[in-house]
């Protein structure tokens, strides 16, 4: 089938679906989303061009941004519960609070959460029987999203929850079992994060470690509000899932390196580096790589979507990516401010090693990064034939 005639087709396909939920009853029928973006001071042509904007992050066609925008003004259609393991909230933090709300975050607001315990009023019985309500109602249609690592086995009783004191493992599974789709909501959820980090003293493992069910991860620490919503978005378009890769993450997110689309990339092929932070060199700009930017090993598109309503990221800031949306980062990316040497590490690359020093960069990063482009290639061509 020729591009545009699939393309034509799956447009077709995602208009009758968003149809068939316009029909459906809104969760919260109170909320327009344009009276909430305007009151907000979005107008129309603002909410038109952040769907365009997101439809290009989904690596749709331009001619989707209408659908995108359907998307989201049904998005109250669709129950969401949103679940707290072991974590520091910084995931939902990042995308709600702000003092001047971007359209994700009002979009995010709009969406209908059944249950998400940082912007509950209810605490307490009240909140568990929120729950274990939502949980009933919409089985078979909520999504599920799942912030943080959560402890496993004999460990279980390190997260204990609500009034009957469930275990964490146990909230999960329940809410797993009927969920139309699961979402692991940052790198504790996704791979453990920082709980699972060496010595791991609570057994804290990923959410994909408690289900059998498939979970969909979005990494990151955090991740950016875009892939949040993305992922909603895209949801509510196809009823089904992204190309995943190997470690399940979307590739419209996940897809390239930091490394890829960064704008130091130019210095890094010239040589010029910065030697220690605050020297003559960073005031210019170079690459980050000899004072520990691990952008060459980390997939995620943060250089193009950057975080505080598009302002900045990391590396644009001046400190080194330190691979935040890779399995296992807190242990196979440290130390976070010096080259990874000849540090073997288990993420994308699979236990194969990095440069040997930062002297000679050039040639074995080169090679080495070309090495991590084919791993990648192979193992999400092997994770997508699946
Ligand atoms: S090493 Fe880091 S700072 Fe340098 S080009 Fe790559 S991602 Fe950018
Ligand atoms: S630049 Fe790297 S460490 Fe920073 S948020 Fe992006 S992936 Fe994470």
């Amino acid at each position: 089938m020729k591009i545009q005639d699939a393309n034509g087709e799956l447009f077709k396909q995602a208009s009758k679906r968003l149809d068939e939920l316009a029909k459906l009853p809104a969760h919260n029928a109170d909320k327009d989303l344009m009276q909430e973006l305007e009151s907000r001071g979005f107008s129309r042509r603002d909410f038109m061009k952040w769907s365009g904007m997101m439809t290009a992050t989904l690596a749709l066609p331009a001619s989707f941004a209408p659908l995108t925008a359907k998307a989201a003004e049904v998005a109250n259609r669709l129950p969401v519960v949103w679940l707290h393991m072991a974590e520091c909230t910084g995931c939902s933090e990042s995308l709600l609070r702000s003092d001047a709300p971007s359209i994700d975050s009002l979009i995010f607001d709009y969406i209908s959460l059944e249950y998400h315990e940082t912007v509950m009023a209810a605490a307490g019985w009240q909140a568990e029987q929120n729950l274990h309500h939502a949980i009933e109602k919409y089985a078979g249609e909520y999504i599920l999203m799942v912030e943080g690592g959560i402890p496993k086995g004999s460990s279980e009783f390190y997260l204990t929850i609500g009034g009957h004191a469930r275990t964490g493992a146990e909230e999960a599974r329940i809410a797993a079992k009927n969920a139309k789709a699961i979402f692991a909501i940052g790198t504790c959820s996704s791979f453990g994060g920082i709980q699972a980090a060496h010595p791991n003293p609570t057994n804290a493992v990923p959410l994909s470690e408690i289900t059998s069910r498939n979970v969909i991860n979005v990494p990151g620490c955090p991740p950016s509000e875009k892939n949040i919503v993305g992922n909603v978005l895209h949801y509510i378009l196809f009823g089904s899932l992204p190309t995943l890769d190997a470690y399940n993450r979307p590739t419209w997110a996940y897809g390239l390196r930091i490394h890829d689309l960064c704008e130091r990339r130019g210095r890094f092929d010239a040589g010029q580096f910065v030697e220690h932070f605050g020297d003559e060199n960073a005031q210019k700009g170079y690459c980050l790589y000899k004072v520990g930017c691990k952008g060459p090993y980390t997939f995620n598109n943060c250089s193009k979507l950057r975080f505080n309503q598009h302002t900045s990221w990391p590396i644009q800031a001046g400190h080194g990516c330190i691979g935040c949306s890779e399995p296992h980062f807190w242990d196979t990316m440290n130390p976070f401010e010096e080259p990874i040497g000849n540090k073997l590490y288990a993420t994308s690359f699979n236990g194969l090693g990095a440069d040997k020093t930062a002297d000679t960069i050039g040639a074995v990063v080169l090679g080495a990064t070309a090495i991590g482009i084919a791993a990648h290639a192979i193992i999400s061509s092997t994770q997508n034939a699946k």
